[in-house]
Order: C-alpha cells, then structure tokens, then sequence
C-alpha cells in the first residue's frame, strides 16, 4: 500500500479487503488528511515488513521544508507539524529512504532514484529500468494506479481502471504503482491497494470504498482547507 495520508477511515477498510501475510508500505503515511496519531499508531501495529519515508512524511515531520510544496500541501504539512506528538515526529523522522530491495522486487516512493519524482509517463521507464535490476519496481507518489510493463524492447502502459490482476512473466519487468489508499487521484474516489502473492507471481489491484463522510468531516472539523476534504469525493 502506498499513500495513506492519514486517512485512518480508508486504511481501516483497505486492510478489511483480504487476507495478507505482510505489509509493505511505500510511504507518505501523513499529510493532508487529519488522523496522523491515529494512522501512524495502526501502521506500527501492522509491524510492516517493509516501510519507507515519503515525501510528506519528510515534510511533515521536520525534516525537509515546505517551501516546494503547493499551497494546500504545505498548509496541510504545517498543521500535521502542529499536531504531531513528539513521539509520532520522532518516528516518522526515523522511517527509512528508499528504495529497499527484495528479492526481485524493489520498493521506492517516488522513483528508484529520487523519492521526489513522480513516475506519470512510460517515457520515464527505460532509463529507470537501467538504474536498478529488479524485476518488479513498485512505487507510489502519483496516487495513481498504474503499470508499466517492459518486454525489453518496448514498454507498455496499462492503467488499472477497474479491478485487475496481472500475472508476472519471466523475461519481462514491471513498474507498478499500488495507488493511493487515503487520497486517490484517479478520478475514483475509492481508495487502492495491490496483493502481491509471491508464491503465484500474480499481482491483484483491489479497490475499496470507505467511510468518505467520516474522513471528510474530521478534515473539516480540524480546521484543514476544505478542498482536502471535498477532492476525496472525486478522487482528484
Ligand atoms: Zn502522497
């Protein structure tokens, strides 16, 4: 799962989707939705068996400024900065950069070479193909679910739109973008996740509604702009 912006009604419902044996998480665990402590407690509670920093995370919790952020990330980074119990601003500042390798499988937020780049164009695919070896790159950042797919001469994109599952073959590679569980940008509202069975090679896109209202509200109520809380509405 990647992007869950501190959206604790939609990770509550994402993690309800199925059965799984480990997390992985790609980062941006806070930042523009109003239930840091509430998110941050849940994801340590999952002990994650792998979790790496985002953008926001970073941002929000100190460690880099907002100053390349829009006007709603930033407002909203300086009101988790507020918020945030020192316990909390402690952990998200320990949280690992990535990427982090796994076997076949690599982890990033943003890109295998800059958790800051946002992967949008298959154009983008073969140079980052060339800066690692893995077989299958996963990243967030974009809160679009996506894959691209490389046979070695070409790559293929193909968006995730309703649910889907894609098995992996050999002799090709994959970027794949789980989508964003708390603040999808897809024009769906409904939040995203991926199963990866490791055993199969087959990688399933699961999409989930939630309690919006509830997510919304909390936003309002916290004195966050409300754009945030009316763009989970259009997954926008
Ligand atoms: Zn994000």
């Amino acid at each position: 799962m990647s992007d869950i912006h501190a959206n604790l009604e939609a990770l509550k419902a994402a993690l309800e989707q199925t059965a799984f044996d480990a997390v992985w998480v790609l980062g941006d665990l806070v930042g523009y939705g109003a239930d840091p402590h509430a998110v941050v407690d849940k994801v340590q509670e999952l002990q994650p068996q792998f979790l790496i920093r985002g953008n926001h995370d970073k941002v929000c919790s100190g460690l880099e400024s907002t100053k390349d952020f829009s006007l709603l990330a930033r407002q909203s980074a300086q009101w988790t900065l507020r918020t945030l119990n020192p316990e909390t601003r402690a952990y998200l500042q320990s949280l690992p950069l990535g990427p982090l390798s796994f076997e076949d499988y690599l982890l990033c937020h943003g890109s295998p070479v800059d958790e800051d780049e946002y992967i949008m164009s298959p154009y983008q695919i073969p140079a980052l193909l060339e800066a690692q070896n893995a077989q299958v790159c996963f990243f967030g950042h974009t809160h679009v679910p996506i894959i691209y797919r490389s046979d070695g001469a070409q790559v293929v994109e193909c968006p995730v739109g309703e649910s889907l599952v894609l098995q992996l073959k050999e002799g090709r590679r994959y970027f794949l973008n789980p989508g964003s569980v708390g603040q999808p940008r897809d024009g769906d509202r409904r939040g995203c996740t991926a199963l990866l069975d490791t055993q199969r090679k087959v990688v399933e896109f699961i999409k989930f509604d939630y309690a919006i209202d509830e997510a919304a509200r909390k936003i309002r109520e916290a004195g966050l702009p409300r754009p945030l809380a009316e763009r989970l509405y259009v997954g926008r």
